[in-house]
């Protein structure tokens, strides 16, 4: 991989070393910062505790606050995306959450992708009561958010790979855009992953991830990150509540999410979770080459099938295709959807296959599948399944690291028994 990471000592690694190497020193010798099952840390003095808990000393109080084993996943993730500093969460969802009300009051309006994962619709929807708006841009670019800013604007949010409707964001010119305008780019990059491309790089400021998929890789721990740049000054550009985070200066966003809203909502991630995934993460590197080339692959075979019809951003057909190549290195991503022409197909396929899992996942080593309009879209309205690029006779595929001869033979031998 050409992306290379400045390591605390200094010099450049490459993305695998990276992943290995960057994580700074642990007690005892240990490989890996251990698990601190722990709900609260002793002091010796109720001095010390004082200043610990008034961020006068360096020191842990209470898991819900702050935890060894979730500061060490925070840190690499920080590193991996390039950011100044990370903070984690229960879940994906709570990563979104948090990554927005910290500068959302109401009256505020943000800008989305309508090509959204399900549950962020839903959480939008969930915001309305307490007076904040979502507009919808369709698929998100400089053209379409443009129009949408007005005064109550606050943010931008939108994925980087839509999960499902797999539409890609131009992120350089969507950041242009918003920073015109004052506004931050606040990207979703769960089914990019910070091995096909860093966000930053390209001008966004925030990025969150549900960490639950391929930063952890195994299917084993909902948890999700939110990771700042560092470079939107949302004290200059008059937040809300930003006034006593100022002297925090670039790191006021994330001080601010730490001191409140995160903490006092108790969207923490337990110790437990961090660690599965500062294992898991270590291969990112290795799953996402395997796992995009095989949804390359599967994709190609089903190209070949005119009863289906595949998206797929890596295909030459696809109107993303370019941005893939210029983006992200020419690596579509390990997500693919079919439409097979009628429900009752659809479900046919997904029985026939003897692999792939009938699960609402993605990110997994093992391929799973999932009918989404029946499924993760049941909320959403006839209108909002489409924008998603969700109708009744698609099937979204998770593809895993399998071997791709038996992944083809699987999907191909279900294809034809689901005619
Ligand atoms: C899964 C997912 C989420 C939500 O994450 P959870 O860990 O399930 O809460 C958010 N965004 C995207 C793109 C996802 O795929």
């Amino acid at each position: 991989m050409p992306v290379k990471i400045n390591s605390t000592g200094g010099d450049f690694m490459k993305f695998n070393t990276s992943l290995l190497h960057s994580n700074g020193s642990s007690s005892k010798g240990a490989t890996i910062t251990p698990i601190y099952q722990v709900s609260a840390f002793a002091h010796e003095s109720a001095e010390k505790l004082e200043k610990v808990f008034n961020n006068k000393a360096s020191g842990y109080a209470y898991s819900r606050i702050g935890n060894p084993s979730v500061d060490a996943f925070e840190q690499r993730m920080s590193v991996l995306e390039g950011g100044i500093g990370a903070v984690a969460c229960a879940s994906g969802m709570a990563a979104v959450t948090m990554s927005l009300l910290n500068i959302l009051s109401a009256g505020d309006e943000i800008i989305a992708g309508s090509g959204l994962f399900g549950g962020t619709i839903d959480l939008f929807r969930d915001l309305e009561p307490f007076g904040i708006t979502a507009r919808y841009a369709g698929t998100v670019t400089a053209e379409t958010v443009e129009p949408l800013i007005n005064s109550k604007t606050k943010a931008v949010f939108t994925e980087l790979i839509g999960n499902p409707k797999l539409d890609i964001v131009d992120i350089k010119k969507v950041a242009e855009v918003c920073h015109s305008h004052g506004l931050p780019l606040i990207i979703d990059s769960t089914t990019a992953t910070p091995y096909l491309i860093r966000p930053f790089e390209y001008g966004a400021d925030i990025v969150v991830h549900s960490t639950s998929k391929y930063i952890n890789g195994g299917g084993n721990s909902i948890s999700g990150v939110i990771i700042d740049s560092g470079n939107f000054n949302f004290a200059k550009a008059g937040y809300k509540g930003f006034e006593e985070y100022k002297k925090f200066g670039r790191s006021a966003y994330l001080a601010k999410l730490r001191g409140s809203i995160w903490r006092n909502t108790g969207a923490c991630l337990s110790p437990f979770n961090a660690f599965m995934n500062s294992v898991g993460m270590e291969t990112l590197g290795l799953r996402m080459e395997r796992c995009c080339y095989n949804a390359q692959k599967l994709a190609e075979f089903f190209s070949n099938d005119s009863s289906i019809e595949v998206n797929y951003p890596g295909l030459p057909d696809n109107p993303y295709h370019e941005l893939v190549q210029e983006q992200l290195k020419g690596m579509a991503g390990a997500i693919l959807t079919i439409r097979t022409g009628s429900k009752e197909r659809a479900f046919r396929l997904i029985n026939n296959l003897k692999y792939a899992l009938i699960a609402t996942n993605i990110g997994d080593v093992r391929t799973l599948v999932i009918h989404p309009d029946s499924t993760i879209y049941t909320h959403g309205s006839k209108e909002a399944r489409i924008n998603a690029g969700v109708y009744e006779d698609t099937i979204r595929i998770s593809v895993g690291i399998e071997d791709i001869e038996d992944l083809i033979a699987d999907f191909g031998q279900a294809a034809e028994r689901s005619k």
